[in-house]
């Protein structure tokens, strides 16, 4: 790790605010193509082809057009992401790490307004370039974490805490499309990694550094952080995303945490202190499993129940029981996920300015409290809103369209 601080990682599969571009696309690719080919005109004008200067002189105008409409996606950023992305193109164009702690948004102005064209093409290439080299150089890192992660879903298997439905990753998981996308779509949200559920692709955070070996140090180390997570959503996520996308989030990160660092039996993230990821989740599922009225849910029947290959199998009926027997009432993840929409809701009211993260920490808190203090408060109430369950900010699609059994 450089001597730059490490932002924390929230890896998540809720990207909000959604990705500014098409996912793989890259920030400036059009004023960079174009800047190529003018170039290449030039050459050949300078090399003795009198009609190549002319093309040269049109793309340059090209060239303008295309920079002006790179520097109006700037204008769209929030003053946090244009600080952090001045440190960001600062890094790519002085070839050293900005140590300030607030950034450099000077800079970010300067590259906006009043860098001259050929500055801020210069920038774009940087980034294009650097993106190019890391996907070269981050192959063996990515091939080898592949098989890792299925050695570790074996080891689980034997272990009777992961389901003999998880073989099928020594088939799904060599033919996962995993692309390195760029700081546009992932740095500047506070996103470690995406699972693009749409188009079955997992994306990798750059890495950042100046220079190709601490570039590729840092994609090593942000990869590492998020490899597994989104490989569990792959895997794992699909029949519960829709309804639990809460579930989803705390076991991919729970799976994450026990094939690393072992204890599958132990969910609670303080006494695991393995990881701040959605730890409000995670805390949520330990009270949920281990302080419930009746009999304590082994954490064990859910991470069985996550890894089986559907709602249907006999895992998951397994958990849905043991949950209904622990509180006394049916259907405990709906009820469950509904009082937790409602204090997202209110969580986006009380603190508007709370980073996204934490907003989910804090109504996952408030939902764990409710558990604790008046049980009714989820299992009763919330009865009557069943089949309108709220919607929240940054979610609402996602949430809102589940089908609720
Ligand atoms: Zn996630």
């Amino acid at each position: 790790m450089g001597k730059h601080s490490q932002p924390e990682l929230a890896p998540t599969q809720l990207p909000y605010p959604e990705p500014l571009n098409i996912p793989g696309e890259t920030v400036g690719r059009e004023a960079v193509d174009l800047a190529n080919l003018r170039d290449w005109h030039q050459a050949q004008a300078e090399a003795g082809d009198r009609y190549a200067r002319r093309f040269a002189e049109a793309e340059n105008e090209e060239v303008e057009i295309a920079v002006a409409k790179e520097r109006r996606q700037l204008d769209g950023l929030t003053l946090d992401q244009k600080t952090n992305l001045s440190r960001y193109a600062y890094m790519l164009l002085s070839e050293q790490v900005d140590e300030t702690a607030d950034g450099n948004p000077q800079f970010i102005d300067y590259l906006r307004r009043d860098a001259p064209t050929e500055q801020f093409v210069t920038f774009l290439r940087r980034h294009t370039s650097v993106l190019a080299e890391q996907l070269e150089n981050g192959q063996p890192f990515i091939e080898q974490a592949r098989k890792q992660y299925i050695t570790n879903v074996f080891q689980g298997i034997t272990d009777g805490w992961i389901s003999r439905d998880a073989t099928t990753v020594y088939d799904t998981v060599p033919r996962a499309k995993i692309e390195i996308v760029d700081y546009w779509q992932t740095h500047n949200y506070g996103i470690g990694g995406v699972y693009h559920r749409h188009g079955d692709v997992i994306y990798l955070p750059q890495g950042l550094g100046d220079s190709p070996g601490k570039r590729l140090i840092d994609f090593e180390w942000r990869a590492d952080h998020v490899f597994d997570h989104e490989f569990n959503h792959r895997e794992f996520g699909d029949k519960i995303f829709d309804d639990y996308p809460w579930l989803d989030e705390g076991l991919a990160e729970h799976v994450r945490l026990a094939m690393r660092n072992g204890e599958p039996g132990q969910l609670h993230p303080a006494i695991r202190g393995d990881s701040e990821v959605y730890r409000g989740y995670r805390a949520l599922l330990h009270y949920l499993t281990q302080c419930a009225p009746g009999t304590e849910v082994p954490a064990r029947v859910l991470t069985l129940a996550y890894t089986s290959n559907s709602v249907e199998s006999p895992e998951w009926q397994t958990m849905e029981q043991q949950l209904s027997d622990a509180w006394g009432s049916k259907y405990v993840l709906d009820k469950v996920t509904m009082r937790l929409n409602h204090h997202r809701d209110q969580v986006a009211r009380d603190y508007p300015d709370m980073g996204w993260a934490e907003q989910q920490d804090e109504a996952a808190i408030r939902t764990k409290d409710d558990l604790a203090s008046d049980p009714s408060l989820v299992f009763i109430e919330q009865q009557a809103h069943k089949q309108k369950p709220q919607t929240y900010v940054g979610s609402a699609a996602l949430v809102g369209a589940g089908k609720k059994r």
